[in-house]
């Protein structure tokens, strides 16, 4: 493909991987400058010890998007890359000494649920029906287009969404419509997590967010063969077949303006010219680092920003057969776990447990008769906390709770750690006091105060990735990469 067009993509995250294969695409000449040694960005990998980990995100779903990118460029996907759905997809330890596992499908998730639960088979059925409802009357609004483009809302879908604006959950928070559909408490808790997978609060987060669920049951998730890293991977090789160039220790430090226009970006001093630029940097960074003198939109990037993490990658020296790929130990008051990381800003005393184990479905990832442990616990983002104390804190709240759950001695298993906070999440990846999931969803204007897929000040000046619109997640930031390469002209 020969072309005078060319294209420079800020960051080699999956938004800007994704982008980038999408700019080529449109014959663009593109060239992708990754601040790192490493692809990725939060979908990076590490080893140590014998053990390989996923270092972000673990749940895979609507893989589609990803199979979309291999579809555009003529190329078969299963040549790059390949996955599994999951079914069961989690298992859910309660304090009460009870489990629940979640398995995919409406009717399947509703048996074992119902089976084990206080509440009727048609309830969750119900529930699920609803989700599905709004899931279907909000996806053209908020996942598939720019909200910031007015004639958008001239679609029909769009207006179909808009005018059924009282069915979306608007004016409720995820909490009350959880509490009001279920009696058992433990199906609220269940439904409630969701919220976490934007680094938000049920109590605040508006019910619109128990779509999520809906894409994760009904829709399914997956496993990718060999872990999530094979999605960098795959998509690195695709972008490398198709004539990319990936320049890693490549950190931008500017973005070259020139009568409002992005004209190039530069690198260790280097003026490299461009004729559009898309920034796969946290936005709120792009304007602080990289464009710094430039009109901000202070409105948008002064939002309060998502949750971080604490995660703790241990190897460890047993099996434990009672575990899934995806465990979920639930902390007791969930009320109050979120207000200490909202509204007290620290961490909470017996928080809610995620170990994810890879090398139930790759035992290459650990060594045998041993398990590879991404344990992570929800924390406030980065405001100049005791990081260092805290992760003492957490370190001995996760192994007491272990302990606990699972009638376990955990800290004798422990062969060896990597640890990350939000500090760690902030350097290696540029989000913004290392909230994972760039601005929260903790009111119902949430989703139109994310920032736009473009600039509407600097021309030829693109944004894409977690931290804009539609938001966090793989599948979102695959959209978000689409929704920005349609807006080019
Ligand atoms: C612990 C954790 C768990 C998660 N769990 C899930 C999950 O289960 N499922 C899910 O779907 N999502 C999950 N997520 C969210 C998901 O990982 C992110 O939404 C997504 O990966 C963000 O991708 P991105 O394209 O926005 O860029 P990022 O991954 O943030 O990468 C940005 C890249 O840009 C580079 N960069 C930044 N500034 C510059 C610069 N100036 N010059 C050059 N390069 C630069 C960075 O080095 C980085 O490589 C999780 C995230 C984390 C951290």
């Amino acid at each position: 493909m020969k072309s005078n067009n060319t294209c420079a993509v800020i960051g080699a995250g999956v938004a800007g991987l994704a982008s980038a294969i999408r700019m080529r695409n449109k014959n663009y000449n593109v060239v992708l400058f990754e601040a790192n040694s490493f692809p990725g960005g939060k979908l990076s990998t590490e080893s140590n010890d014998g053990y390989r980990f996923d270092m972000g995100p673990s749940v895979f779903t609507m893989p589609e998007y990803v199979d979309e990118l291999f579809e555009l460029s003529g190329k078969n996907p299963r040549d790059y890359f390949s996955y599994e759905q999951l079914d069961p997809v989690y298992r859910y330890f309660f304090e009460d000494g009870s489990t629940l596992d979640g398995y995919h499908g409406k009717e399947r998730f509703a048996a074992e649920i119902a089976k084990k639960s206080s509440d009727e088979r048609e309830t969750i059925v119900r529930y699920l029906e609803k989700t599905e409802i709004m899931y279907d009357l909000t996806a053209e609004v908020f996942l598939h287009n720019s909200l910031h483009k007015v004639k958008n809302f001239f679609t029909k879908a769009v207006a179909k969404g808009i005018l059924n604006f009282g069915k979306i959950g608007a004016f409720t928070t995820m909490h009350q419509q959880n509490t009001k559909a279920f009696k058992d408490q433990r199906l609220v808790q269940l439904f409630n997590r969701y919220a976490t997978y934007n680094g938000s609060s049920p109590y605040l987060a508006p019910a619109t967010l128990n779509v999520i669920p809906h894409v994760e049951i009904m829709k399914g998730a997956y496993y990718p063969k060999g872990g999530m890293y094979s999605i960098t991977k795959a998509l690195v090789q695709l972008a490398t077949d198709l004539g990319i160039e990936i320049r890693y220790n490549s950190p931008v430090t500017e973005i070259l303006l020139k009568d409002n226009k992005a004209v190039g970006v530069k690198v260790s001093s280097e003026s490299n010219m461009f004729d559009v630029v898309i920034s796969n940097m946290d936005v709120y960074n792009t304007y602080q680092k990289l464009i710094p003198s430039a009109k901000k939109p202070k409105k948008t990037l002064d939002q309060p920003k998502s949750s971080s993490g604490i995660i703790f990658y241990w190897g460890i020296k047993h099996s434990f057969e009672n575990l899934k790929l995806h465990n979920i130990l639930f902390s007791a008051d969930y009320e109050a776990e979120f207000n200490t990381i909202f509204s007290k800003k620290e961490i909470y005393h017996d928080p809610t447990i995620y170990v994810n184990i890879t090398s139930k479905h790759t035992p290459e990832d650990a060594p045998e008769g041993c398990e590879n442990w991404f344990t992570f616990i929800n924390v406030p983002n980065n405001q100049g906390q005791d990081w260092d104390a805290f992760i003492d804190q957490a370190r001995e709240a996760v192994i007491a709770k272990v302990n606990r759950m699972l009638n376990t001695d955990l800290r004798p298993l422990i062969q060896c750690e990597l640890v990350f906070d939000p500090r760690v999440i902030e350097k290696r990846t540029s989000s913004a006091f290392g909230a994972i999931y760039g601005n929260s969803s903790n009111n119902k204007f949430a989703a139109f105060l994310r920032h736009s897929n473009f600039s509407n000040k600097i021309k030829n000046l693109y944004f894409c990735g977690g931290s804009v619109h539609p938001g966090p997640s793989i599948p979102l930031c695959l959209l978000s990469a689409k929704i920005t390469t349609g807006l080019v002209k």
